[in-house]
């Protein structure tokens, strides 16, 4: 298995904890690989990067930060191979960056006019893999729930493979939800209604479209479990035995095409475009926020703001919580609808009741559009 060779290739039977050059090692090979795509990024922007972003990037910024991921991965490079016998991960952090440098590092000029064609989101999914890692694995290290459960747990690489291809083919998979979306806005679309809520203050504007999107989640999410056709595509998310930020996005295409457009169509109806972008920005953060494991808690909060330990039950094998906790922000949704289930505990195991699913990304993929049905 593929995995498993890059376990052994990169990794060794030493300690992972701090000051081993264990993290540097990653850290060393993270940045390398992301200053390597930055650059690429640079030197095709009309394929490598999403048209959708591109007007918006502050281009002085991102070259310093590919200039300072340069850096950071000679620097982290350097002090995991003093630190570590095995000296892999260091030394392809230290060569990425190298070859990144070489190919002319953060200062490659745009020449090619950046528009038309269909294009790759590389920078997507550099610039999202980056941010996210750079708030969750720490949160996740430093406050486990299950602390025996390294970043790098099995079926990592699968959930990797999901994340790039939610990512990477970014412009089709928005033109899938968008074009829709904006259909039914066209004809549904209520102009009283948007005035309305145009006169609202910012926050409460903001405060309605999180609780209109999690209403809209809590149906497509209660139809992707109830109805046996949609559960196939909907296994997929649940087939992860170990939850953590990037399990979160082992998603079948279909479930999350679904689930996005339930939630644009009626945020379209009312909102403005600067809440919307706001939205998904919030739902990206907390979504990926809520299969992390990360182990504490505000019990003041956790009634009224989804925790990871409410989607975790979500994500449960145990009979007593199958078919609970839809919402994905406010759990007060499940209770409205009697399908609450918050224990004081933590699940003690994950993934499907009795039901088994193809181990890899093609068969995940193509499984649920040819096979049977759940199996109770
Ligand atoms: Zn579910
Ligand atoms: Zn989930």
């Amino acid at each position: 298995m593929l995995e498993q060779k890059i376990n052994e290739f990169f990794g060794d039977g030493e300690s992972t904890g701090f000051g081993t050059g264990w993290w540097s090692g990653i850290l060393s090979a993270f940045f390398g690989f992301l200053s390597f795509g930055g650059v690429l990024c640079l030197h095709f922007p009309r394929l490598l990067s999403s048209p959708e972003l591109r007007p918006h990037y502050p281009m002085h910024t991102l070259r310093v930060l590919i200039q300072c991921l340069i850096v950071g991965a000679i620097l982290f490079g350097v002090i995991s191979s003093i630190l570590r016998k095995k000296k892999i991960l260091a030394l392809t952090g230290m060569l990425l960056a190298i070859a990144a440098t070489a190919l002319g590092g953060s200062s490659v000029p745009i020449n090619e006019t950046p528009h038309g064609g269909l294009a790759i989101g590389l920078d997507w999914l550099l610039l999202d893999l980056f941010l996210m890692g750079l708030i969750y694995v720490p949160l996740e290290r430093l406050w486990p729930q299950y602390p025996k459960q390294g970043t790098f747990r099995s079926q990592w690489t699968l959930d990797v493979v999901y994340f790039m291809s939610t990512h990477l083919p970014l412009q089709i998979l928005s033109f899938l939800v968008l074009l829709p979306a904006t259909q039914a806005t066209k004809y549904l679309g209520v102009p009283v209604l948007q005035q309305l809520i145009a006169r609202m203050p910012w926050l409460l504007q903001f405060f309605l479209a999180i609780v209109v999107a999690d209403v809209a989640e809590y149906f497509i999410h209660l139809a992707l479990h109830k109805v046996p056709f949609l559960w196939r595509f909907h296994a997929v998310h649940h087939s992860s035995k170990a939850l953590d930020w990037i399990a979160g996005s082992r998603s079948h295409f279909v479930d999350d095409t679904l689930v996005r457009g339930f939630i644009l169509v009626p945020l379209m109806l009312g909102f403005s475009q600067s809440i919307i972008l706001a939205y998904l920005i919030f739902v990206t953060l907390h979504a990926t926020w809520t299969h992390c494991n990360f182990g504490p808690n505000a019990k003041w909060l956790e009634k009224f703001l989804v925790m990871p330990r409410y989607h975790h039950w979500h994500h449960t094998s145990q009979k007593e919580a199958i078919d609970r906790n839809f919402a994905i922000h406010f759990p007060w949704i499940d209770r409205i609808f009697g399908t609450y289930y918050y224990p004081d505990e933590w699940p003690e195991s994950y993934g499907l009741a009795g039901e088994e699913i193809s181990p890899n990304f093609l068969g995940q993929t193509i499984e649920p559009f040819t096979k049977r049905k759940r199996t109770p």
